[in-house]
């Protein structure tokens, strides 16, 4: 079973909390173990795992842009003018799988799953499969 989420960004940078979406749809699922596969179609996004604390979020956002700062020559801004958020996006990468097991996504006490936005704002959808039984 493949549920869409549909999420409007609206700043540039932007980490949304999309957790209590993807719990909805595996309880939904009505999968006992198994599989929920957490995948993003765009270029210019990512989906992550970690904690939702005010800080870290503010730090991730800060160490990205020190690792990929913007238009220091790509070559992909001769056509468009976002190389660094397809640079960011490659590091962080389209997907999550995270496991269900009676009947429940088993993150860690303080894991949070997160769409990241790296070149919006834009309309985005975030593909949630659950496999199991
Ligand atoms: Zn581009």
């Amino acid at each position: 079973m493949t549920k869409i989420i549909e999420i409007s960004t609206k700043s540039e940078f932007e980490l949304v909390n999309i957790t209590d979406q993807i719990e909805k749809i595996v309880r939904e699922a009505k999968v006992s173990d198994g599989v929920a596969v957490v995948f993003t179609k765009h270029t210019t996004g990512a989906v992550i795992i970690n904690e939702n604390e005010a800080g870290l979020l503010e730090d991730i956002e800060n160490l990205l842009k020190k690792l990929v700062p913007k238009g220091v020559g790509y070559k992909h801004d001769r056509i468009d003018v976002n190389a660094h958020s397809h640079l960011k996006g490659i590091l962080l990468g389209s997907s999550q799988n995270i496991p269900i097991a009676h009947g429940e996504l088993q993150l860690g006490t303080w894991q949070r799953v997160f769409f990241v936005e790296l070149d919006g704002p834009r309309q985005r959808n975030v593909l949630i499969t659950v496999i199991g039984k």
